[in-house]
């Protein structure tokens, strides 16, 4: 008799379970937590980096394969012109949500003094190393971004997780180059990449069969380090207000997905759960990338040529939960001060927050260093950071999780969007 193999969902589903049960039996004991630091989590470890192994090799393969399939150039820009205007509304809706719920909420008032300065102590040394490299980030000028973009040493820039975008720019050239050259030129090196993207494809498989285990041992380890139950409660109404907009984000992209291409929010969210529980367990839209591919072109049905372009560029620009994060810790850390934010300040929120959103790196924590620049910004004292340090992990992994369905929901919209076109060209040859 065959056996009926558990969906993988489930079974990264049942990982996350059985390790959090681990991590809460095993610290019953003194022992519990040098037990999982030194034998649970270095699997955990192995099992992120095997994912951020593949990301550099993933990207280059098939975007240069993605970018030469289209076959012409005009196709490319069309489609890179959308995509980013629609990351651009997504992210901008999200901000959106933010603001108006911890207007209503107002989580920030319920914090008492005596939490606030407790709060503001206990955190305050993991504070500064933020602040630190945010400053890194801010003494730049207006267009540094741009000129990050460009890599002076394709090599330097796949060697370093954090320059994706860099790697993004030469794929992308490199597919160009591709068009442009003799079709019986360009066959042997497009040869090579089809093969190459197979190879990693199958290197991803492999790795999705430990994911069960490797999300076991992420959330055992998550689970004994983290600060105690009193700090999360004091800081609930904050988290809840994250998560609510969260949520309705999640809402947002089930209805863009139904109404632009016909696909039910159960279908859509049954396509990409495994994406959704990865990037819940690993905090990582970049280490994600590799399974949120997998779920797009096999599951939703997307091109691979599309899939292969939205992908890797959402993974890295478009952030929505991020975004959404930042404008609420930043009004949340103001009300904490007490310090009132007119219609301008919080207007002026919007924009900082959604570039602040472009330019974290797909990795944890990536957001809140950013929010620093958003703080600044908005004359809001960064040591504010330290009221909502005790739940940033939790909610970096529920953002983490809106950062990747709102790629998956861009890539289904565009390749509607290139399938109609496609269609009125061909009835109209
Ligand atoms: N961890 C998030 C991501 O990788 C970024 C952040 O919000 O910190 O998408």
């Amino acid at each position: 008799m065959k056996n009926k193999k558990l969906a993988l969902h489930w079974q990264i589903l049942l990982g996350m379970l059985a390790g959090i049960f681990f991590a809460l039996l095993v610290s019953q004991f003194s022992w519990g937590a040098d037990l999982v630091k030194d034998w649970v989590k270095p699997f955990g470890n192995i099992f992120i980096n095997s994912l951020k192994l593949i990301a550099v090799p993933l990207i280059l393969a098939s975007l240069i394969k993605g970018v030469s399939d289209l076959g012409d150039i005009t196709k490319l820009s069309q489609m890179g012109t959308r995509t980013v205007f629609t990351f651009i509304i997504t992210t901008f809706v999200a901000v959106s949500i933010g603001l108006v719920l911890v207007n209503v909420i107002k989580p920030g008032n319920s914090i008492s003094e005596n939490t606030r300065t407790n709060l503001l102590n206990s955190y305050a040394s993991d504070v500064q190393s933020r602040i630190e490299i945010a400053q890194d980030q801010r003494e730049t000028g207006p267009l540094q971004a741009l000129e990050d973009i460009v890599p002076s040493n394709i090599i330097f820039a796949a060697g370093d997780n954090t320059k994706m975008l860099q790697v993004i720019f030469f794929a992308v050239i490199f597919g160009i180059g591709l068009i442009l050259i003799p079709a019986e030129t360009a066959k042997p090196v497009k040869d090579f990449f089809n093969g190459f993207n197979e190879v990693i494809l199958k290197i991803i498989d492999l790795i999705m069969m430990a994911a069960p285990y490797g999300v076991f041992a992420l959330l055992a380890s998550l689970i004994v380090e983290s600060p105690s139950a009193d700090l999360f409660s004091a800081l609930a109404l904050y988290a809840i207000t994250v998560i609510t907009g969260l949520i309705l984000m999640l809402a947002f992209y089930a209805s863009i997905v139904w109404i632009s291409a016909g696909k039910t929010p159960k279908f859509f969210y049954n396509a990409i759960a495994p994406a959704q529980l990865l990037a819940f367990s690993t905090s990582s839209s970049a280490a994600t990338l590799p399974v949120t591919m997998d779920c797009v072109e096999n599951n939703l049905k997307v091109p691979k040529e599309v899939a292969s372009f939205i992908l890797p560029i959402g993974a890295t620009i478009n952030m929505d939960g991020t975004s959404l994060y930042q404008a609420v810790a930043a009004v949340f850390i103001a009300q904490a001060f007490g310090i009132n934010l007119d219609l301008g300040a919080q207007l002026m929120i919007i924009v900082t927050a959604t570039l602040a959103s472009i330019g974290s790196a797909a990795v944890p924590g990536a957001g809140m260093v950013m929010l620093v620049i958003v703080l600044a910004q908005a004359g809001i004292p960064e040591a504010g950071l330290a009221l909502i340090f005790a739940v940033d992990r939790p909610l970096d992994m529920c953002r983490t999780v809106v950062n990747v369905s709102g790629d998956a929901a861009v890539s289904v919209m565009i390749a509607k969007y290139v399938n109609k076109k496609e269609n009125v060209n061909l009835n109209a040859t």
